[in-house]
């Protein structure tokens, strides 16, 4: 026991307990926190290593609420739109992986902005143009959608089906398929390219895990298990790392509800859960998706959307489950003892998603399950109390509240103005007595929790700009504490977020506070620690 003890003193360490909520010593053994304090605890084991922090500010690690490592890892080692900014630049890009792959093979690549392409008016006659002989799948930066050329389309069976309608395959004034492709739809042309190997999925799992270690991130919770929505399942390759203890993060697991199918997919859904234990792996919850994005015009809406020039386009958003289904599945869901985590971003399904709840926590009393609404961007004002009274946790992703948050801040084109101002609401909402998680949803949008503290409370990322309204705002500490307690509250990693006797050594060390003076993404991530080890350090320590 003696060797794997550490004394860490000189530091600053905010442990989120609101009992002892700093301190400056910490004594670490056995992977666990042993004792936290001013001085020195009377009985240190021999042997205990002592490191001095020299002022750096501790936090318990960050537990992303929202992210999907597999799909961001896979962007990592692949090539993408990300950081181009123009649809010129996404050409020379798709003419770029033109020379290098073989003829006939598909070309996948994803990361392009919905809202660029929408705003051009960009279909798969352009993307023919410049890639007309092979299937090319474009995937935007959402997830949510793509474009697909004409050859991919014909491949996947689209292009003279009617099986799907215009919200999930557009088309143009002519009544055919214009190429964009939205959810299921982008599945299924997805589904007829070659998936990943192996090898290179557990690739990508490693890198997206190393990835998020060096952003201070101890665990997560995956945002979607099994295949149900086209993108590749993780299961099995997080199965197999944990096996051979390489998965060094805490995994939680939300296992994806499939919309084709009832309540009788409840029984599958906890084998699963079953199945997907491991050292450092559990799945607690159900994903279930209940609406799309605003810039697809996927986000259901209690109103109508709008045009660039204000104008209802006769259009709120697809019912993706009609609410006495959804009542159902909750019900059941809640009774299995699953946690469900809802994707809702317009007003309508947060509605729809709270009902159910409702009907869950009326049919079953309160069984202690944590149910979340992920997103959450719009909220009529007469729900926001019903999270509080029905003990739902707001899952945000503070990164798209920043209005230099090219995706988000141009929401008013779908919107409208009127709506734009209400969007999400922080502060509002805090006073009504929110619980919140916070989540990147990366690759969507950063992982980087520093990022988000930054644009939570300030409604910016980066420079010095106007920030935005104090009611569209959170402080610093709220977010750190969604982003510490409150996410693991939800991922069920009930030994993570708050440093305490007994509590995982789980811990992120800081150059700096970020819930001081100044944007939180000023400070820097120095080390991250899992059960003791590092799993991450910069380059500067020591
Ligand atoms: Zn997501």
């Amino acid at each position: 026991m003696t060797s794997n003890s550490t004394l860490y003193i000189g530091g600053r360490i905010r442990t989120g307990d609101p009992l002892l909520p700093s301190a400056t010593t910490m004594l670490v053994s056995g992977g666990r926190v042993v004792a936290l304090g001013f001085t020195e605890p009377h009985d240190v084991p021999a042997g205990t290593v002592v490191r001095d922090l020299g002022g750096a500010t501790v936090l318990p690690g960050f537990i992303d609420a929202h992210v999907h490592p597999l799909m961001g890892g896979l962007q990592l080692l692949a090539t993408g739109f990300a950081g181009i900014q123009s649809v010129e630049g996404y050409w020379a890009e798709l003419r770029r992986l033109d020379a290098v792959t073989p003829p006939g093979e598909w070309i996948v690549a994803a990361g392009y902005s919905a809202v660029l392409v929408a705003r051009e008016r960009i279909t798969r006659r352009e993307l023919d143009a410049v890639i007309g002989d092979r299937p090319v799948l474009m995937v935007n930066s959402d997830l949510h959608g793509g474009l697909a050329n004409t050859v991919a389309l014909r491949a996947a069976g689209l292009l003279d089906s009617q099986e799907f309608s215009s919200e999930y395959v557009e088309r143009g004034d002519d009544g055919a398929p214009n190429g964009l492709v939205n959810e299921e739809a982008m599945a299924r042309v997805m589904s007829f390219s070659p998936p990943p190997s192996e090898a290179v999925a557990e690739k990508a799992l490693l890198e997206a895990q190393a990835h998020l270690h060096s952003l201070g991130v101890v665990g997560w919770q995956d945002a979607l298990l099994g295949d149900k929505h086209g993108g590749e399942d993780p299961t099995a390759r997080y199965l197999a790392l944990d096996a051979a203890g390489r998965i060094t993060a805490r995994v939680s697991g939300a296992i994806g509800w499939d919309r084709a199918r009832g309540v009788e997919q409840v029984p599958d859904i906890l084998e699963h859960a079953r199945a997907f234990t491991g050292a450092r792996l559990s799945a607690p919850a159900v994903k279930i998706l209940l609406d799309g994005v605003h810039e697809a015009g996927t986000a259901s809406m209690l109103a109508e959307y709008n045009d660039a020039a204000g104008r209802p386009l006769g259009n709120s958003g697809p019912t993706m489950i009609e609410p006495g289904l959804l009542d159902e599945a909750l019900v059941a869901l809640d009774a299995a003892g699953l946690d469900v985590h809802i994707h809702a971003l317009g007003d309508r399904a947060v509605r729809d998603a709270l009902d159910a709840v409702d009907a869950a926590r009326h049919a079953n009393g309160h069984r202690g399950t944590r149910h979340q609404v992920a997103h959450v961007t719009f909220i009529d004002p007469s729900d926001v109390p019903r999270f509080r009274e029905l003990d739902v946790t707001a899952n945000a992703q503070l990164i798209w509240v920043a209005d230099d948050f090219l995706d988000f801040a141009q929401y008013e084109i779908f919107v409208g103005p009127e709506r734009r101002a209400r969007q999400s609401a922080l502060a509002e909402w805090d006073a009504a007595g929110f619980r919140w998680s916070a989540g990147s949803d990366w690759p969507v949008s950063s992982a980087a929790p520093l990022d988000a503290i930054t644009a939570g409370s300030r409604r910016r990322i980066h420079g010095d700009g106007p920030t935005g309204p104090l009611w569209q705002r959170l402080p610093a500490t709220r977010i750190i504490d969604a982003y510490t307690s409150g996410s693991a509250f939800t991922s069920r990693l009930d030994d993570n977020g708050v440093l305490r006797a007994g509590s995982h050594a789980d811990f992120v060390l800081l150059d700096r506070d970020p819930a001081g003076p100044g944007p939180a993404n000023e400070s820097t991530v120095l080390e991250t620690v899992v059960a003791g080890e590092t799993v991450y350090a910069a380059d500067s320590m020591p």
